[in-house]
């Protein structure tokens, strides 16, 4: 893989970094970097130009420099995978193969699935983001006479119903689950929401009557909670291209081979800050729903809080506590917890919440002081990279959550007497074309067949 050298010289003090580019499959990414001698932050857009080989740069508070003389820094930077931090300059270490080849080389073959995901969910996101968006936004407003031509635009399956609230719902789903198909984890597809679907069928079995309590409960909160989930999603599309390296640690073969002393450039710890306390917020809204799932499996009554606290014994007194006292709740020990624990931090959440946290953005260190005091001793430290994949992560746990409100929704309406539909949005039956096919076939051969006996007859 191609690298380029470009030299940056800080606006500020002087200083001149030398950078390192990889020529990888983005046609743009963010860059991010401080200046080594006076610290502040380096940021821009990379403009690439893969079948030229060069590369266009558009910084704020630096500019290009021509030569490597007199240069103190040293930075590699790439749009998808991890890089050395910034270090001193040292001719000779800069003429041997950057990091990022051997990140390639130690995802091997699945190196390749990464960037198909990636450039899918890219063109994706770059092409078709908007209809998506207003398909979900007639939804949650109900206008179900523009959603219904808004459906039919993009709905291969031509034979699906759209006749029912619960029809709308599917079609939707459906569309948003495809859409975000390449940036979900696989855990997603072949974990969760095959338990949510196997769960909720057999609690509806083993004790409907529970069960239905349980749905008319939260029935009146599912549809804010999908609104709250999407406007997350949304915000997501806004910033996963400050998270495509960590996305890519998902791909290394060997987890524990990718070095912890590694960073990444195309993000900062502001860029993503309220984005990881948005999803947190609203998925601690959401976990009620998921305890109440786990106290009818666990318990047998939705409202059965497990032994864990004196003052919490039921589902009232759990609603009535902080955010802090309901993750704690969630240890991993029940079925539902897998589908957030271990992605909720609230350390990190309150001190993000209180701005009481520190960067060091040469060392990409973040410090942070849960109690609000940043006097307090040994305050726990996260890097940059840890941060930016908690953030991938939680947002993984979001969408884990989403499908059990789909499925508990889905519910609802079934109860309400609507009909599923059968169909798949997505679906486009061999079967049917076939037949399509021979019928069209069958039809010729009538005709022939009628204009034969015509031509007889008429003879
Ligand atoms: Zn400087």
């Amino acid at each position: 893989m191609a690298t380029l050298r470009k030299v940056l010289k800080c606006d500020v003090c002087g200083s001149k970094t030398l950078v390192r580019i990889q020529i990888g499959w983005l046609d743009s990414h963010p860059v991010r970097f401080n200046c080594g001698s006076c610290e502040i932050l380096i940021s821009g857009t990379l403009f690439l130009d893969q079948s030229e080989g060069t590369a266009l740069i558009e910084f704020s508070n630096a500019k290009e420099d021509d030569t490597e003389d007199s240069t103190e820094f040293y930075i590699e930077t790439s749009g998808e995978l991890l890089t050395e931090k910034l270090q001193p300059y040292n001719l000779e270490k800069t003429l041997f193969p950057p990091f990022f080849t051997s990140g390639i080389n130690m995802m091997g073959e699945d190196f390749g699935i990464f960037k198909q995901r990636t450039i899918g969910f890219l063109i994706k996101k770059n092409n078709y983001w908007p209809q998506y968006r207003r398909v979900n936004e007639l939804w949650h407003r109900n206008n179900y006479k523009y959603l219904t031509s808004e459906l039919k635009k993009y709905i291969p399956n031509i034979r699906y119903p759209l006749e029912n609230e619960l029809h709308f719902m599917m079609a939707v789903h459906q569309m948003n689950i495809e859409f975000m198909s390449c940036v979900l984890d696989d855990k997603f597809f072949n974990k969760y929401s095959k338990l949510i679907k196997y769960e909720i069928g057999l609690l509806s079995e083993r004790s409907p009557k529970e069960f239905g309590e349980l749905i008319d409960y939260f029935s009146e909160y599912l549809h804010r909670y999908e609104e709250k989930i999407f406007e997350c999603v949304d915000t997501f599309i806004d910033k996963f291209n400050f998270m495509i390296p960590v996305f890519g640690l998902g791909f290394y073969q060997n987890k524990s081979e990718v070095d912890a002393t590694k960073g990444i450039t195309t993000v900062t710890f502001n860029d993503l800050k309220r984005f990881y306390i948005d999803v947190y917020e609203i998925l601690t809204e959401m976990i009620e729903l998921l305890i109440a799932f786990n106290n009818l499996k666990h318990r047998g009554n939705y409202k059965t809080m497990k032994a864990k606290r004196r003052d919490i014994a039921t589902l009232e007194d759990y609603t009535k506590k902080n955010k802090g006292a309901k993750v704690e709740f969630l240890d991993g020990n029940e079925t539902f917890d897998n589908l957030v624990y271990p992605n909720l931090n609230i350390k990190l959440r309150n001190a993000i919440s209180h701005y009481t946290y520190k960067v060091d953005g040469i060392n990409q260190l973040i410090t942070y002081y849960p109690s609000g005091n940043e006097k307090s001793d040994n305050p726990p430290k996260i890097s940059l990279v840890e941060f930016a994949q908690s953030c991938w992560n939680i947002f993984q746990s979001l969408m884990n959550v989403s499908e059990l409100v789909y499925q508990a929704r889905k519910v609802t309406f079934i109860k309400q007497g609507f009909e599923p539909s059968r169909e798949h949005v997505f679906q486009l039956e061999r079967k049917s074309l076939g037949k399509k096919i021979k019928n069209k076939n069958k039809l010729k051969r009538k005709n022939t067949k009628m204009a034969k006996r015509k031509n007889r007859k008429n003879k």
